[in-house]
This record gives C-alpha cells, structure tokens and sequence, in this order.
C-alpha cells in the first residue's frame, strides 16, 4: 500500500466506493487501461474504467442507477453524481476472424487474463484502489519508466488480430512522447498486419487521426504511420511528397515541410488536418521554371482543395468539416506585402470570409514557421495583415450585398428596374464600389453609382 498511497489519493472517491462495494459484495474491482497508465505518469487520467470479476447482471444489482451499455462485450455504466463510470467483466477473448472484433468474449475470474487482451503493456496495468495492490503481468510500469510502447504478448499476433492497435500505437507514441519498441513496430509493418489493417472503417482510422493531432508532436504519430504502411494505405496521396525536393524558400522536402508546420501548429485538431493536407498538391504541380532556375507549384492551393475534399470524404469527415478544411488549403498561401491598399486587404477578406480569416492566420504561421528558414519577415507580413484587416472589419467595412445602405426591392422602385437577374448584377457591382472606398456607401451615393451602372448595362445590351 505505502508505495501506491499517493497513487490511491488521485482516485476519485466515487471510484473507490464503486470499488468498495464490490468488495462488499464478495467480488473485487479494479481501475484499468488508460487511467491507471495515466496516474502512473503523474498526468491527469480523462476516464475512469473499473474491471470486475462480477458479471454484469451481478454489477447491475450493486448500483442504484445503471445503464446496460453493453452487455453482451461485459459492460454496464453506473453513474454517480452525473458522472459515468463503465464497469467492464474480466474477460478473455475468442478468436478474430473479421480483424476488428473478437468472435466471442468469454468472462474470466482472472484479471491477468483480462489484461492480456489488452493492446499495449502500459495500457495492461490492473490497480485495486482498495487494498492497493499493483497487477502488471506484462512490464507495464518498466515500459513507462522506459518510455516504450510495446505489444502485450506476441506483437504479430496482436496486430494481425486488430488493426486499429497499429494507430492506437502510433497514436500513444505521440500523445506520450514514447518510443515504439523495435519488435512492436516491426510487426506493425508486417504483410499480415497491413492485411488486417484494411478492414478498419475509415471512421475509426478518422477518430485516431484526430486523436493523434492532440499530440504536442503529432508528426511521430504520422512519421510511425508513413514508416509501417498503414498511411500508404489510407492517404497515398501524402506519400507522393516524401523525397519531394523544393526550391529555395525551403530548407526541407514536401513531406518534412508538411510534418514541421504540423507540429509548429496550434493543437487544434481540424486546424492541424489542414496543416497536413496543405501541400498536398504540392507533388502533382511541381514544374521546373526556367525563368526562375527553379521549381514552382502554380495552383497547388486549388488542386490541393479539391484533393482534400477527396481525401476527407473518404475519411468520413462531417461535410462542414471537409469543407472548412479545403477552404483553408485552398487560400492556404497570404502573399501579404506593405503594398496593399485597404480595399486590397477588404478584397483578401472577402474572398477567404472573416469567419475563416483567424484559421488562414494560424495556418499560415505554422506553414512559415515549417520551412526550416528564418521566418521572420513572412511572420511580420501575417501579423501585420491581421492587424489591417481586423482594424478594417472593426470599422464595419462592408462585405457583401447585405451590407449595402441600399436594397434589391429600392433599387428596382428607384430606377425602374423589371424583375430579372440584373439587380443582381447591379448589388454585385455596387459591393466592389464600396469595397474599394466604403464612404460610397450612402443610400444617395448608392443610388447614383446604381443609375450609372444600369444605363452603362443598357447601353452596351443595344
Ligand atoms: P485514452 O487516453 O485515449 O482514453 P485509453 O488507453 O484509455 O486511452 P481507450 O480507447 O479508452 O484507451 O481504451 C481503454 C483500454 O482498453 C486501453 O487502455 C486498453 O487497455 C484497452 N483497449 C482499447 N482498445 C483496444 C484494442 N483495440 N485492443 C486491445 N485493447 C484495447
Ligand atoms: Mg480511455
């Protein structure tokens, strides 16, 4: 007990009551998986899951407020003060045929068994928090202290039974900042695994993605992806920039480019997807100018869009996600200088959307600070363009037809207009008017540019 004692303070109360009412009733419970690895580690733990040798109809009976969240794999939720807390039955697991899920779960009377089943030897670290008692049959806590992810059991097997463990090691490797054991990630590559790999949903290879962007260095989870296989099979397209040489803007190729500006962005996830697809059309534009002596991307913001629109379709995505993403790469690249007019800086605005503008400043200072140059001059010119424009917003300019002094209906009455798309055209025309000088925006004023642009129209119509 003396050497967990401080470990034991961490739990929560109601975990150890939910504990010690197993015990009272001649079972036992125990906290397992991340929880403990993370009371270990001294890290706040985010979920708290007790395993028990109770079967679930038993746990069911304990508590007075139970959900039955999954019964058939063992589990029920017992919630306490609003909190959920998932009470899973020891078990041990039948064979996998599918890759994903075991063909049957057999309860067990054995913690050890049950950790067995388990992913990863940090992962596979049983404590009972009432008599303090440490269960680690596989290393878990020297692999801890080692920094290490390393299979439970034969590392082959594990990964050819599931392969989402081949993302949940890369994942770990980044979140925890640990080495992947050789042997572990020898087998993550292994014919058999990237087999099994295949048959998980593009959901969950979705869910680990994001999860791993929450790393403080989401690149190792990527680089651990890219070196097994598994990022071959799910995003090819990344891999076309490995070797991807540059021009003289960048110290690196494509690929460690996209990985420095990954982890020099800010830990938002949908921010950091955009950061790692920003290039990634980057390969297919590549073209040598003999003007220049060098290479050139042109357009690879606009393919890149759309090859990202691809891409985290496929991933599945939600659309608005998908579409935010393609619209940050697509105006990924501010070529911001002090030349810019103020109706130049409301143009940029207008066409990025003030709603995205603050996600286009953070990727463009990750994108900058990823090329392994001195980025100061092109840190200066973001800066100074989100000073310009927030200034501008602040000040009301005006953005669209909905911010005109003026409407559709008035213009029609005021000019004689028939119904038909030309008030359209006339809005259009009057919002670049006050774009390029916003004191036009005067009911009067508008009204005067809208007869000149109607009888211009007229005109040129014959
Ligand atoms: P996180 O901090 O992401 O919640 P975690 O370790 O708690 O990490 P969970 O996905 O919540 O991960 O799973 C809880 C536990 O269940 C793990 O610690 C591990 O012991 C076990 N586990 C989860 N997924 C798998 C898997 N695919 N194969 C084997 N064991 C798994
Ligand atoms: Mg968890």
């Amino acid at each position: 007990m003396e050497g967990v004692a401080h470990l034991i303070e961490k739990v929560p109360e109601d975990v150890l009551g939910i504990c010690r009412r197993l015990r009272e009733n001649g079972k036992r419970g125990w906290i397992v998986g991340g929880c403990v690895r993370d009371l270990l580690r001294g890290q706040p733990a985010k979920d708290w899951d007790v395993a028990t040798d109770a079967r679930p109809e038993e746990v069911m009976r304990m508590f007075r407020k139970v959900i039955p969240t999954g019964l058939q794999h063992g589990t029920v939720t017992v919630l306490l003060r609003g909190v959920h807390y998932e009470i899973t039955t020891l078990r041990g697991e039948g064979a996998y045929s599918d890759g994903r899920r075991p063909d049957s779960v057999e309860f067990v009377d054995d913690i050890s068994a049950d950790l067995a089943r388990r992913d990863f030897t940090v992962n596979a670290i049983a404590l009972d928090p009432v008599d303090g008692h440490v269960i680690d049959p596989f290393g878990g806590e020297r692999d801890l202290n080692a920094r290490v992810v390393r299979a439970v059991g034969d590392p082959r097997e594990r990964f050819g039974e599931d392969g989402l463990r081949i993302l949940r090691a890369a994942r770990f490797s980044a979140t925890l900042g640990f080495e992947i054991d050789p042997d572990t990630e020898r087998a993550m590559g292994e014919p058999r695994s990237l087999v099994t790999f295949r048959r998980v949903s593009a959901e969950r290879v979705r869910d680990e993605w994001l999860k791993s962007m929450r790393a403080p260095r989401p690149s190792v989870a990527f680089e651990a992806m890219r070196r097994t296989g598994v990022l071959g099979i799910t995003c090819p397209e990344l891999l076309e920039a490995v070797g991807c040489t540059q021009n003289k803007w960048h110290a690196f190729d494509v690929w460690g480019h996209v990985m420095a500006s990954l982890d020099a962005s800010e830990p938002a996830p949908l921010l950091r997807v955009a950061a790692l697809l920003h290039d990634i059309a980057k390969p297919r534009t590549r073209a040598f100018s003999e003007k220049t002596g060098d290479y050139t991307f042109y357009d690879h913001e606009k393919i890149g869009a759309e090859m990202a629109t691809d891409i985290l379709g496929r991933l599945r995505f939600s659309n608005d996600e998908r579409d935010r993403i393609a619209a940050l790469v697509r105006h990924h690249l501010i070529c911001y200088d002090e030349g810019w007019t103020d109706a130049a800086v409301r143009r940029w605005i207008r066409r990025v959307t003030p709603d995205l503008a603050p996600d286009l400043y953070a990727l463009a200072l990750s994108d900058v600070r990823g090329k392994g140059r001195d980025p100061a001059d092109e840190v200066q010119a973001i800066e100074r363009l989100r000073e310009r424009a927030t200034g501008l917003l602040a000040a009301g300019a005006p953005l669209g037809t909905k911010d005109l002094k003026i409407r559709g209906n008035e213009l029609m009455k005021e000019l004689a207009i028939p119904p038909g798309p030309v008030v359209g055209e006339i809005l259009a025309a009057l919002v670049e008017v006050v774009t390029d000088d916003p004191a036009e925006n005067e009911r009067s004023r508008l009204l005067v540019a809208a007869r000149r642009l109607y009888d211009e129209r007229r005109k040129s119509d014959g």
